[in-house]
Parts: C-alpha cells; structure tokens; sequence
C-alpha cells in the first residue's frame, strides 16, 4: 500500500567500496540494492528520490597494502571524505541521506557528515548500530586489520588519526548515544573497549530473552528526549544467514526476517530516524540477490512501509 510521506526528499548515494573488508564483492552492494527496486520502493512511499550515483572508489589491483594493520588507510580515507560531505550536503538541503555499501567502512564517512551537521546546527546525534560485531577494533587490537572493523571506535575518536579526525575534528559521537544492536562476535580488544566506554551493548542472547521489541522501544525511549537525530547504521550481517546469505562476514545465530522487521517497523515508527546506512551486502556470497531484496524491504520498512 501507498502511505505519503509529504515532502520528504531521499537522496541515495551509493558507496562501492571492498577495501576495508576480507571477501571481495560488497563493491557490488549498491549495484544489487538498486537492482532491488530500492528507488520505487520509496516513490510507492510517496518520497521524492534522488540518486546521487557512486562515489569512485579505485579496485584493489590499484593499491597496495601499506600497513597490514590498517589495510587500504589512504583510499579509505580519500573516499570517506568525499561521501561525509555529501552526506552534510544532503542534510544541509533538509534531505534525508540513505547511504548504500559497500563494507562498513562506510559509516566513518556517513557519521562524520551527520555529526559535522549536528555540530553546526546544535543537535546531539545518536547512532544506532545493527551489526553481529561491534566494529571497536583499533590498529593495535585487530586480528585482521580490515578497516571495516575499526568504525566505531574511529568515530569515538580512538584509533588511527587520520580515520578518527576526518572531515576535521574528533571525536563524532558521545559514548553515551550509541546503542550496537545483535552483536554476537566480538574480539577481546572491542569487549574492553565496550566495557571502558560504559557502552550500551544488546547481544544476540539479550534479544532472545527480552525480545527484539521491548528492546527498540526501551533504546528509543532513551535516545529520542536526548538526541534530535538519529542515524541508524544497519549491517546485514546482522540478519541471520539463512535469511542473508550475501554478507561478507556471516555469523550464525542472527536476527530472523520478522525480527528484523519490527526492529526497522519500530523505528519507523518513532519517527525520528533523520538519516540511514545499509552495508555489507555482497552479490557474490548471495543467491539470486536474496540478501539485497531482503535489504531493499527492510529499508522500506523503517521508512514507512506496513502491511496495513
Ligand atoms: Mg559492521
Ligand atoms: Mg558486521
């Protein structure tokens, strides 16, 4: 069914990027989530929508590994830049930024567009981060030196310099308004940092005792009186990979179809998302692009898409 969102503008940027990640192929995500009708999804919503197109991003046969502890850092930092500004250029335009991987290296450069935004406009930001990892590795923890898992600890302004202090200045975000939502993978190094940050972590085993519902109702009912955007940063890997298969890390033991949903449903409905990321979708690891299709949906969802 149709439901209007009056006046509300998506502005779709796509960002190809496979160097911060071990298995090749999520520099075909956008290409798979647009190929997933992403766009008509959100016109049958009633959004008008903008696609931006790629950010280029060079292939790995052009680079070389400087640093194994920090894979591709020059690249990355390059291209993270380029999409931070488009992002606060979306914002600056009262637009609504969907941002497609690509690995999640992504989110360095999505949220310091969001926080460069918030800071100009005095707005508290607040990240809500689905992923089965929690991406706090540093150059001195990571066991595979992919940047992809560097993300929130380089956004809390630890780690590598030039990642943590893009689009100039660090740290992006307070401790207290990140929420990792699904984590059930997590290195020794993140654990610590998860613990000396007083971070809100939910795992996998929360949400089977507590449910994915009174979980997203207590986050928000938190985070809405504090913050005045919301970005989401959505992982597929998040999702379970006998529903998402096409995801370049899978761990077992993940969210299901509906619980995915309601999650995303439940957003939607606090209506105070302001901005969205979705990553790691890779068409090589997918069957028949199952995995971007189940994304394209869940995008719809948290954008206002209901069965009645
Ligand atoms: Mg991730
Ligand atoms: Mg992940």
């Amino acid at each position: 069914m149709k439901q209007h969102q009056a006046g509300r503008h998506v502005d779709i940027i796509g960002f190809p990027m496979d160097l911060g990640a071990d298995h090749r192929g999520v520099d075909m995500g956008p290409s798979a989530l647009r190929i997933a009708s992403i766009q008509p999804k959100l016109e049958n919503l009633g959004y008008t929508v903008s696609d931006l197109g790629n950010i280029i991003i060079q292939n790995q046969e052009k680079q070389k590994v400087k640093n194994p502890k920090l894979k591709y850092l020059d690249e990355i930092v390059k291209t993270t830049e380029i999409l931070a500004r488009k992002v606060e250029k979306s914002l600056n335009a009262e637009h609504f930024p969907l941002c497609l991987g690509g690995d999640h290296s992504m989110a360095i450069g999505t949220v310091s567009g969001i926080s460069s935004y918030c800071k100009k406009n005095r707005k508290d930001l607040g990240l809500i981060w689905i992923d089965a990892h929690a991406d706090l590795n540093t150059e001195e923890t990571t066991p595979s030196g992919n940047i992809h898992g560097m993300s929130v600890a380089v956004l809390l302004g630890f780690g590598n310099k030039k990642l943590a202090e893009l689009h100039g200045f660090f740290p992006k975000i307070k401790p207290e308004n990140i929420v990792l939502i699904g984590l059930r993978s997590v290195d020794p190094g993140e654990r610590d940092l998860i613990k000396k940050m007083d971070l809100k972590a939910y795992t996998m085993t929360e949400i089977d005792r507590k449910g994915i519902g009174f979980i997203i109702d207590k986050i928000l009912k938190d985070l809405k009186p504090r913050v005045q955007h919301i970005h989401v940063s959505f992982d597929v890997d998040s999702i379970d990979p006998i529903t998402a298969p096409g995801v370049g890390t899978p761990v077992s033991g993940g969210l299901s179809y509906r619980e995915a949903h309601l999650l995303m449903e439940t957003i939607a409905e606090c209506g105070c998302m302001s901005s969205l990321e979705v990553a790691e979708v890779n068409p090589i690891l997918d069957s028949n692009n199952k995995s971007a299709e189940i994304t394209a949906e869940l995008v719809a969802s948290s954008l206002g898409l209901r069965i009645l």
